[in-house]
């Protein structure tokens, strides 16, 4: 969940079924070696939480879209100037046509996330290990599910999440992740 300061913002993913969040996912245009952790990473929020359902989807079909980007690309992405620092990056789509990829932008929109796509860095050396890479890539599937870092913002905690920013020893969703989910879904 994203907060304002003093509200939170109740983002979420907009597709539903049978009241769980329900992503069709496609990794076709990951490069290794990212492309080898797809299929654990798709797998990483059901295994953890009744509240999600992903689905395996061709890329023309799919809701959630991982994509490795060129050099180039990326430095749009994220500027020039946080490539040594950004692992991967959310742009996320609502039902009512915002990009959402921050607080302010959560902030504007009806909060029903449609569409995602996942980008991860093609520098292997800012995203330097098996561990971190599946790490980042679960983490940004959890922005796509509507939520926002553990440790920062406003009510900043250090209880053990995968969605604490930076490297942490945090792989996979933990106990406050999921507990995140459930007004969502
Ligand atoms: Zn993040």
């Amino acid at each position: 969940m994203y907060y304002d300061g003093n509200t939170p913002i109740v983002l979420k993913w907009a597709n539903l079924s049978n009241g769980k969040a329900y992503m069709k996912m496609n990794g076709d245009k990951l490069q290794s070696p990212y492309s080898n952790y797809y299929s654990t990473v798709k797998n990483a929020w059901p295994n953890a939480s009744s509240r999600v359902q992903v689905v395996q989807a061709s890329f023309s079909a799919s809701t959630v879209d991982f994509i490795t980007p060129t050099s180039d690309a990326w430095s749009d992405l994220v500027g020039y100037w946080r490539i040594g620092e950004v692992s991967g990056y959310c742009r996320a789509q609502t039902t009512d046509g915002f990009i959402v990829d921050n607080m302010e932008s959560a902030k504007v929109s009806n909060g029903k996330i449609s569409y995602a796509s996942i980008y991860v860095t093609p520098h292997l050396d800012v995203c330097d290990t098996e561990t971190y890479r599946k790490k980042t890539m679960i983490h940004e599937i959890g922005h796509a599910l509507g939520l926002g870092h553990a440790n920062r913002g406003p009510y900043a905690t250090n209880v053990a999440s995968v969605m604490n920013q930076g490297k942490t020893s945090y792989y996979t969703p933990q106990a406050h992740d999921v507990n995140d989910l459930i007004p969502k879904y």
